[in-house]
């Protein structure tokens, strides 16, 4: 018989579930158990009013990780506000272990002037991340965000959509060299991962340096609610807080086929070699063939000799496309995305119709 037989075992209950903790920020705090509803200040405005900006902190009962789910850094990429404020505000948390910080509109003046940039010099806030005090008024109000609302966290999901203009398939954009954050962008569960540690200033790269995970989700077009991309996200929202143990009794989603693309190689965007009016004859998420033609490009009189087709180089996938029908030479017309056989067979099989899936199924 060994000495460990006789010794009384440790009090293991204590060690492994820590006391639920206070979520503190710079004027208030939110205990476990409890949710708030914060206006929360960043700036002044040339009135000398007060910038804020709405924040629902919920702290669960039970201990557990952070996250913030943070959405119009662009002030008129709006799919993501309703994706946070339908997390915050319609989801049951009676049982969450951690504690959600969701912050559905961080540029408030680009957003209440329906811009992108931030109105104040034309300022982008998802390049000024983490912010500085004492520096620029865009830096500042990173500062006050970052500080009190993203360094608290463990990971982090960032919502944005395509440049006005354009629009793209709902998709995550990640360091997957990391693990962590490859374990968070998976855990998202989109078919498409576009890796690539970003651009310097944006929230996902400045927090993932700091040691908070974050990824960055790009869903549809600027200026609109799309349900069918909501309720993606929404899955994917669910899929990660299952992942990390926020709402464990459910479970993480599969997307069917995933893809991972180099950022690094911008030659996927097809450009227009000539200037005028588009007639995109593909959508976002279509898949085309080599050869295939994915639009014309034509002058104001549609004159035969002058109508230019654009085809696509290889097989793929439409990830983003161009809306506003109008290019120069060298304006994107698309990102077509190659696929590896694999990834290829999966997606015609998710898109074959049930009817011929069926038909399938009795011959194989
Ligand atoms: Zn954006």
């Amino acid at each position: 018989m060994s000495d460990d037989a006789t010794t009384e075992p440790p009090d293991r209950a204590a060690d492994s579930e820590p006391m639920a903790e206070a979520f503190t920020y710079n004027g208030g705090r939110v205990d476990p158990g409890e949710s708030a509803n914060i206006r929360y200040g960043i700036s002044e405005t040339y009135l000398g009013d007060p910038v804020r900006i709405p924040v629902t902190v919920i702290n669960g009962e039970q201990p557990g990780p952070t996250v913030f789910l943070s959405a119009a850094a662009h002030g008129d990429e709006l799919n993501g506000i309703e994706v946070v404020r339908e997390v915050a505000h319609d989801w049951d948390h009676s049982v969450l272990h951690g504690t959600l910080v969701c912050l559905p509109v961080m540029n408030v003046p680009g957003f209440l002037a329906q811009e992108r940039y931030l109105p104040i010099y034309d300022r982008d806030l998802n390049r000024s991340f983490p912010g500085r005090e004492g520096s620029t008024s865009a830096r500042r109000m990173a500062h006050r965000i970052y500080t009190n609302f993203i360094e608290p966290c463990d990971i982090g999901i960032d919502f944005h959509t395509s440049t006005r203009g354009r629009t793209n398939m709902l998709h995550v954009r990640a360091n997957m060299e990391q693990s962590d954050v490859a374990r968070l962008a998976k855990a998202f569960s989109s078919n498409v991962i576009i890796a690539g540690e970003g651009p310097s200033g944006t929230l996902r790269r400045e927090a993932t340096e700091d040691g908070i995970p974050t990824i960055t989700v790009e869903m549809g077009e600027a200026h609109r609610f799309q349900r069918r991309l909501i309720d993606r996200a929404l899955t994917g929202v669910a899929s990660v807080l299952a992942e990390f143990g926020f709402h464990r009794e459910s479970s993480v989603h599969w997307p069917g086929w995933r893809t991972v693309i180099d950022d690094d190689n911008e030659k996927t965007w097809l450009r227009a070699d000539a200037g005028g009016i588009v007639d995109m004859k593909r959508g976002r998420g279509a898949l085309v063939e080599a050869g295939e033609a994915i639009c014309t490009i034509t002058n104001p009189f549609k004159e035969e000799e002058d109508i230019v087709t654009v085809e696509a180089p290889f097989t793929g996938l439409i990830v983003g496309v161009l809306e506003n029908p109008v290019v120069y030479p060298g304006n994107p017309l698309c990102h077509l995305v190659e696929l590896s056989p694999d990834t290829l067979t999966a997606l015609e099989r998710e898109r074959t119709p049930e009817s011929s899936r069926s038909e399938l199924r009795q011959n194989d």
